[in-house]
């Protein structure tokens, strides 16, 4: 598009009624560039397993005929299914699931926030927090971490108790640094907005790489009815495309979110994909612990290049620190890599690949840092 196309285009736009709050906004969203290495959104880059995509067509086959009536909107099947994957003696009642868990999210905004009501996070974390809050007129709150980004119990307790928000969102492993919180943040949270019946959201749409010894926030769940985990088969599970992403919690905060979903949001094409992949959860996380010796692998070159990467619990490393990281980012692009500049001065994250496309990353950057 050209300039002048832009500004046509630009002003169209103001022309409408318009929301006040979105007025000059731009749509949130990665690059999505026709590049040889995609290593930026931490999608699994491995291909979906032969066996997986033939389940998938052929549930989706059977499903196409009866398209002419709206799907089971209570997904019952979908929702058991994950509650036998989830485990820690959670049942379907206990389980909830959208389009993705950013809608997940959404709905969770929807029912527990709201005009006049207040979100927090802890920044650097999940970008698409900010707006959804703002979509759903949610007060968003910047919480503060340590400098080097870590967050203590009695930091993220002491923040609650000032703030006194209706949601909290702890993001672990967090995205973009990649690292765990220990459970006691997330219990210290928890106690803290129990005085004024906070909802507290651990986003884990990581945990299946999370290091040796990091515990979930699943374990936390029982006698905690106000704790959501929330989930998603875009990363680990290797079906971003299919827009699958569910939540663990007390049976009520399931009901909660039935008020505000639109009936039927899950079709009966991506309730049958996900039933059909979740019968191969084997294969499925079968690429799992070669990321995660990616993930390591890249960890140990950057350091051994001098650089300074987070611990990673993730898909992803997160590492700084460049005096312009920018500018790597696009030594890596003319170079045929994409990684992500997440905007964090002096910083950027790469997702963990295949073996091939790590080697590319680590090639790229060498060269990008030699010249
Ligand atoms: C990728 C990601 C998600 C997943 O979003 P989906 O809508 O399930 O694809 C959720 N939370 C975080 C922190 C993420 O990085």
């Amino acid at each position: 598009m050209t300039k002048q196309q832009e500004e046509a285009k630009t002003s169209a736009l103001e022309a409408l009624p318009l929301r006040d709050d979105l007025r000059g906004q731009t749509p949130y969203g990665a690059p999505q560039l026709a590049v040889t290495h995609l290593l930026n959104t931490n999608e699994n880059t491995h291909p979906v397993p032969q066996v997986v995509v033939d389940a998938i067509g052929d549930a989706v086959h059977q499903a196409a005929s009866s398209l002419n009536r709206y799907p089971d909107r209570e997904f019952t099947e979908l929702r058991q299914r994950l509650a036998t994957y989830l485990g820690h003696g959670l049942t379907e009642d206990n389980v909830w699931a959208a389009n993705g868990s950013n809608e997940v999210l959404q709905q969770i905004l929807q029912a527990f926030g709201g005009p006049g009501r207040k979100v927090l996070s802890f920044p650097p974390t999940y970008s698409m927090y900010p707006l959804l809050a703002s979509g759903t007129n949610t007060e968003y709150i910047h919480g503060v971490r340590a400098e080097d980004f870590t967050l203590t119990p009695e930091s993220a307790a002491q923040q609650v108790k000032e703030t006194q928000p209706n949601i909290i969102i702890l993001c672990s492993p967090n995205n973009p640094t990649g690292t765990a919180l220990e459970l006691e943040v997330v219990e210290a949270v928890y106690d803290a907005g129990s005085e004024f019946n906070a909802v507290v959201v651990v986003d884990e749409a990581y945990e299946e790489f999370a290091l040796k010894g990091t515990k979930s926030a699943l374990t936390l769940l029982e006698g905690r009815e106000r704790l959501i985990i929330s989930r998603t088969m875009s990363k680990a599970f290797a079906l971003a495309g299919a827009r699958v992403g569910y939540l663990a919690a007390a049976p009520q905060v399931t009901d909660a979110l039935r008020l505000v979903r639109l009936p039927y949001h899950l079709s009966a094409i991506t309730q049958a994909a996900a039933n059909a992949a979740l019968q191969h959860v084997d294969v499925l996380l079968g690429t799992v612990d070669q990321i995660k010796t990616q993930r390591d692998r890249i960890v140990d070159e950057l350091r051994k290049m001098g650089l300074k990467p987070a611990v990673s619990d993730s898909n992803f490393v997160f590492f700084g620190w460049f005096e312009d990281a920018h500018a790597v980012w696009q030594g890596l692009l003319d170079r045929g890599v994409l990684i992500r500049d997440v905007g964090i001065p002096h910083h950027l994250r790469v997702t963990a690949g295949t073996e091939e496309e790590t080697t590319a990353f680590l090639v790229a950057l060498r060269e990008v840092m030699g010249a």
